[in-house]
């Protein structure tokens, strides 16, 4: 395999940006400084309906902090680098026909069924301008925190909902539902909430909470559209009540709790989350786990407690475990071995070889194919074909609407996608990022090896015995 040594994503030990996390952060640092033909970005996005034809003038306007804000966060960082379709996500309305009948879409869907593609890895996000009960930290919203001010922009760009004069909150979610009413019919996403950051005591401290998504909004918001949504709860297992409301979850129709370890607080080593680990395993709900570095939410301080090999306790409480991103990014400390710094795929590699968690751990491979990713990751996971029926994809929505962190090129460079893909897919990305998503998974090949159709069938580890949901 070609290496690539300008991407910036080898799978090095330590980052090589200082500070703190940060959205920003993830964009890479190459070499030279280059603005390729920006596009024209003609059309723009209503807030509540679908995308319509003209950019309002504060839609503009926000493009143009965008750009300026990621450049004075890129130039504090030393970064060089100038994405290959701009900073800003167009938010173009319905496929054009010519696009979604292309036969790189049809391919894509072949010996695919769509009523088992479940999106397992999609965030609810908003400010919280709504009825939604979302928190934001302010800092997210401050001059003062550039790299947090632009990290937020970010997020809304990518999700199309930075629209003026109405809620965000509504326009993230209308926007979701516009992008999957274009999908077959029966592919979902499983929408996730957001837990805030808890103290040992089990309090949650939203001065050091990032985002709060509560379970509440986002149940409500897939409950409304069941043909397209299905949900997550994010519980902290350092609640008092914790198994009260993994119960409480699972007789609402959640599919799978979300933990982000490194930002909301908890050590999956800790005792203390022996009660949830045992409430997981009652309910029958699998656990959803980011690990390796996280640069997406700001952190609690609690980075190593994203380390893979700390799983191990909940995998020997019998729950059921999903590594988010396979831990692509970042690494942690080998905890069988000293201690000494290791890629984090490499420790989350050790626990799929082991045997015992054969059925038991699983990773989502949402994310593996940004530019930020360790540059072998994606082609290992495709050669591991005896990982194949334990992975399972996910978007991380908003993720792939946010333009600087995909390079086509680089995967194409890389020998993973064929060159006639290059401009379908940079279409498609302007019109609908989570079908972009989709369907460069599944065009991605080595050496004639693509992912199976069963690792976008995630209902079969998701979906749960039909049941009567429990009344609110
Ligand atoms: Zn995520």
């Amino acid at each position: 395999m070609r290496q690539f040594a300008s991407s910036g994503a080898a799978c090095r030990a330590r980052p090589p940006w200082p500070g703190r996390l940060s959205l920003a952060r993830s964009l890479p640092p190459l070499k030279h400084s280059r603005r390729p033909g920006a596009r024209a970005l003609a059309m723009g996005t209503d807030s509540a309906g679908p995308p319509r034809a003209a950019t309002p003038p504060r839609a503009g306007r926000r493009r143009l902090l965008l750009g300026g804000v990621a450049g004075v966060a890129a130039g504090m960082m030393g970064a060089t680098w100038w994405p290959e379709d701009g900073w800003s996500n167009p938010c173009l309305a319905g496929l054009p026909p010519d696009l979604a009948r292309h036969e790189l879409l049809q391919a894509a869907w072949s010996g695919v069924d769509a009523s088992r593609v479940w999106d397992m890895h999609c965030h609810i996000a908003g400010t919280g301008d709504g009825d939604s009960g979302i928190a934001v930290h302010p800092d997210l919203f401050s001059h003062a925190h550039p790299l947090q001010f632009a990290q937020r922009l970010f997020y809304m760009d990518g999700a199309c909902a930075a629209a003026p004069g109405n809620s965000v909150d509504t326009a993230y979610v209308a926007r979701l539902r516009h992008l999957l009413d274009e999908f077959p019919a029966g592919a979902r996403a499983v929408l996730l909430a957001f837990e805030r950051f808890h103290d040992t005591a089990g309090r949650a401290l939203p001065e050091r909470s990032t985002f709060f998504v509560p379970n509440e909004h986002v149940r409500r918001v897939a409950q409304a559209h069941p043909q397209r949504f299905a949900w997550a709860a994010s519980i902290h297992p350092y609640r008092e009540d914790c198994a009260e409301a993994v119960a409480a979850a699972a007789a609402r129709g959640a599919l799978l709790v979300k933990w982000l370890p490194a930002a909301q607080g908890m050590d999956p080593a800790a005792p203390a989350c022996d009660a949830f680990y045992a409430a997981m395993v009652r309910a029958d709900l699998p656990l959803l786990v980011h690990c390796g570095e996280e640069r997406a939410v700001h952190g609690g301080g609690t980075q190593d407690y994203g380390n893979p090999l700390r799983l191990r306790r909940a995998l020997e409480h019998g729950v059921r475990v999903i590594v988010a991103h396979c831990a692509s990014l970042g690494s942690d400390r080998d905890l069988d071995q000293g201690g000494v710094e290791r890629p984090s795929f490499e420790l989350f590699a050790r626990l799929m070889q082991d045997a015992r968690h054969e059925g038991q751990l699983f990773g989502d491979i949402s994310a593996v194919t940004q530019i930020n990713r360790c540059a072998q990751v994606f082609p290992r996971l495709l050669q591991q074909s005896d990982w194949h029926h334990r992975l399972l994809n996910g978007s991380d929505y908003p993720l792939p609407g946010i333009l600087p962190l995909f390079s086509l090129r680089r995967l194409q460079g890389m020998g993973l996608l064929p060159d006639t893909a290059l401009p379908v897919l940079s279409r498609l990305r302007a019109h609908n990022a989570l079908l972009f998503d989709f369907v460069l998974k599944r065009t991605l090949a080595q050496g004639g090896q693509r992912f199976p159709a069963s690792v976008f069938e995630t209902a079969r580890v998701l979906a749960r015995p039909a049941r009567p949901e429990a009344q609110t």
